[in-house]
């Protein structure tokens, strides 16, 4: 599949979607992160973040949350290329709503 460019389908800040972008960066990741009381831990580097977040949850499942979260980003960002790409861009929540 070709796309017209690469920026992040999951935000209209018209930037390239890089696995810093997507997972951390990105507005929809920061709001994700949000939910489980993480964002604020958010740094440049992704490992170092994780670090943090393990440190946060203090839970033997740490990796599992983590994982689960990384997986839940991608589900959407492929949804969105893959099922509405095409179609008027939708935000998050209109994605949400048709589900
Ligand atoms: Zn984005």
């Amino acid at each position: 599949m070709v796309l017209e460019n690469y920026n992040c389908v999951l935000c209209h800040l018209d930037t390239e979607e890089s696995l810093h972008h997507l997972f951390l960066h990105c507005p929809f990741a920061m709001s994700c992160w949000n939910v489980l009381g993480l964002a604020h831990l958010i740094q440049g580097d992704i490992l170092d973040t994780i670090s943090l977040f393990k440190t946060q949850i203090q839970r033997p499942i740490f990796m599992e949350i983590i994982v689960a979260m990384f997986w839940a980003i991608w589900s959407t960002r492929n949804d969105v290329i893959f099922f509405f790409f095409g179609n008027e861009m939708m935000s998050f929540s209109e994605i949400s709503s048709n589900q």
